[in-house]
């Protein structure tokens, strides 16, 4: 069943040191995790594939076959907290809101849009509370459809066995969806009455803070909700000192912070996270090529490093839920284990965002919902949020036109990337033992690039110069600069065993026959196949499995 294999991701995750939670000696702080010894290993070799496949080597190097590859791409590394201005402009100080709903009895906030709930009557008899009043009973339970099962024998006063006698009217939905006069007869979570929900309101993204000493409404900040308008804001920089021509990239990895009403799901909606950022800057006139460029090639690579078949889909917004200056948005989805079956979530968007961004922090904020878009003024018709009146157009010598560049911008989550990819890798399957009997292990089969460690190093027995040979061979792939390690503790297939649960594709194991032959026993994670390799040959074998 899904949800009960995220249990098992989320108990292996402790387990074996990929992800705890934050602060958990005092009881955790949620929307907050760590990542573990394995964990940040496993993050950093998602954000190294990304920064390689996209920036250094985004050419010929990793570009699909046929794929454009003569344009540059570079990184900036900007900081989380900037000029207040930035984000009035960007419109996250007006706009970066969630629409929030309290429940009056249990004082629990919950995000209007998450909130599940099915319409129901029960007028059963012999029930404590019979009722044909139709209620609207929700729950926030990992499992919808059960959830609200359980809710409603709750609300109706029955016993397990008197399920039936609930009449459910239509599906699941979310409470979004109701009218302003259905949601008194909305029975909110862990409530067995209805009406005790409030009216929607609004309610910022943006951690506050304060800077400076003085501590007055006016020194206020904000923690950046995004990386990329550190991009936009650097744009005249960038051109200015690596000569880049457009079409071009900047790209960005680091932290951003949102103030989520529900943080859940593990670490898919934390309040702390990594996002993956480029800004591609290109002519107006080519920007739908480049939008289907990336929307594809982001796809790809999500693909090439695992995610696979049915549970990747990439999603078109319609038209009607695209923004008047974004002539198209794709999100790649995947379908995370603690999702019901069918429903996918977001792990990047490809959005072409037009000359939106940049012309707003050059002229000030613009109206969003005004097409062509317009200055958004105030009630007294002045600019509600002035632009840095810095000129951020783009003159190209060659065709002697400037112009303001249309973006699109792959925006990915790096955490949501490492859980979809640790999910995806989380196998349980059969090996031989000591014995020879199979028996059952867990194994994460993660793409080798991706791999927290690449390769095990084990003496069969701790004699007969067993452990230095194997530490000669440890020795040898470190120096390659592959992150290995030696273990000599415990039967030869236990080792296999915890190396399978983290996912080593490969265990070298050096036995008596190795002072002979001058060979070793390389194993592999997912084929448990056992191939005899010179010990002289051993990491250069290692690297060519890695390249693939
Ligand atoms: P959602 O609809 O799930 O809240 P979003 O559309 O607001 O996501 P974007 O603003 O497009 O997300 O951010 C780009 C990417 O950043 C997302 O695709 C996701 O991978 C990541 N991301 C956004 N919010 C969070 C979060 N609270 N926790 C972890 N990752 C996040």
């Amino acid at each position: 069943m899904a949800t009960k294999k995220m249990d098992d991701i989320v108990s292996l995750s402790k387990r074996r040191g990929f992800l705890f939670q934050s602060s958990e000696i005092y009881g955790g702080f949620q929307g907050f995790w760590d990542y573990g010894p394995m964990g940040v290993e496993l993050k950093r070799n998602v954000k190294e594939a990304w920064w390689r496949d996209m920036i250094t080597a985004h050419d010929e190097f990793t570009a699909p076959a046929g794929a454009p590859t003569s344009f540059n791409m570079v990184g900036v590394e900007t900081s989380i907290i900037m000029n207040p201005q930035v984000w009035k402009c960007s419109g996250h100080y007006d706009l970066f809101h969630d629409m929030m709903v309290d429940c009056k009895a249990t004082k629990k906030r919950y995000r209007f849009d998450q909130v599940r709930g099915r319409w129901a009557t029960c007028t059963y008899g012999s029930a404590d509370k019979p009722s044909d009043e139709k209620l609207y009973i929700t729950t926030m339970a990992e499992d919808p459809e059960e959830g609200v099962v359980a809710a409603a024998l709750g609300v109706f006063g029955l016993k397990k066995k008197y399920a039936d006698k609930i009449e459910w009217h239509g599906g699941l939905t979310t409470l979004d969806t109701l009218s302003s006069d259905d949601l008194p007869n909305a029975v909110a979570p862990d409530v067995q009455e209805p009406g005790t929900f409030t009216a929607p309101r609004e309610f910022n993204l943006m951690f506050k803070t304060i800077v400076g000493a003085l501590g007055t409404d006016d020194d206020a900040a904000f923690l950046r909700p995004e990386t990329a308008q550190g991009i936009f804001v650097n744009f005249k920089n960038v051109c200015d000192s690596s000569r880049v021509k457009i079409p071009f990239g900047v790209a960005q990895i680091g932290k951003s912070f949102r103030n989520e009403i529900t943080p859940r799901n593990f670490t898919f909606r934390s309040r702390e996270f990594e996002q993956m950022e480029i800004e591609f800057f290109c002519h107006p006139d080519s920007s739908q090529e480049w939008y289907s460029y990336w929307r594809d090639r982001r796809m790809a690579w999500y693909k090439d490093l695992g995610l696979s078949g049915d549970n990747l889909i990439l999603r078109e917004h319609h038209q009607d839920e695209l923004s008047h200056y974004s002539t198209g948005t794709a999100d790649v989805e995947y379908a995370f284990p603690f999702l019901p079956a069918g429903e996918y979530g977001e792990l990047e968007g490809v959005a072409h965002r037009g000359d939106f961004d940049l012309r707003s922090h050059m002229e000030g904020k613009l109206d969003e919902k005004s097409n062509p878009l317009t200055l958004q003024l105030d009630a007294d018709g002045n600019p509600k949020h002035k632009g840095s009146g810095k000129d951020l157009t783009y003159f190209d010598d060659q065709t002697r036109d400037r112009f303001t560049p249309h973006v699109i911008e792959p925006s990915a989550g790096a955490d949501r990337a490492t859980l979809a990819f640790l999910c995806e890798a989380y196998h349980v399957d059969e090996a031989p033992d000591d014995k020879g009997e199979m028996q059952s292990r867990t194994v994460l089969r993660f793409h080798p690039r991706l791999a927290p460690i690449k390769a095990a190093v084990f003496p069969l027995i701790k004699k007969e110069g067993m452990p230095e040979a194997a530490l000669d061979v440890y020795r040898d792939l470190k120096q390659a600069g592959l992150n290995v390690v030696y273990s000599q503790q415990g039967a030869i297939g236990r080792r296999y065993r915890q190396q399978d649960e983290i996912g080593t594709p490969w265990c070298i194991t050096i036995d008596g026959d190795t002072a002979t032959d001058g060979a070793v026993t390389v194993r592999d994670r997912d084929s448990l196949e056992q191939v005899r390799v010179p010990v002289k040959e051993v990491t250069a074998e290692i690297q060519r499995r890695l390249r693939g």
